[in-house]
């Protein structure tokens, strides 16, 4: 089982903020912004270079599961981004795909 799907079945604490049938939406352990949550489905996909034409309707859904539990954690207004980080230089750490959602202060563009 991934980090994740240990988080998804409890037997790993953190705070969840919201779930669907095939998703779970937690906080990130290491913030990187006021507001910083992870999206991920329950079904582990390593990541999305390993997503298939099979995967599209997940991965619809998992855009709009951000989206929503955004609106959840009052982001609609002020606004927030969307991250996926894949491979070695992408930045990922946990092979297991996951939406970063970050919000509460203005972001940096371009990104590190
Ligand atoms: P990435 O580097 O894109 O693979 O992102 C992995 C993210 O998972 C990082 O932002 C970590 O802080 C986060 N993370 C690792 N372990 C946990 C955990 N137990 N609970 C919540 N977030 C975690």
């Amino acid at each position: 089982m991934t980090l994740f799907e240990k988080i998804a079945a409890r037997e790993i604490p953190s705070e969840i903020l919201a779930e669907g049938s095939d998703w779970i939406a937690f906080r990130d352990i290491a913030p990187q912004a006021p507001v910083h949550f992870l999206v991920v489905p329950k079904q582990c996909i390593p990541r999305i270079n390993e997503a298939k034409e099979s995967d599209s309707i997940l991965l619809g859904t998992l855009l709009e599961a951000a989206a929503s539990t955004a609106r959840q954690e009052g982001l609609s207004a002020s606004g927030y981004r969307v991250v996926i980080n894949n491979g070695p230089d992408g930045g990922e750490t946990v092979p297991h795909l996951h939406l970063h959602v970050l919000g509460g202060r203005p972001m940096n563009w371009p990104p590190g």
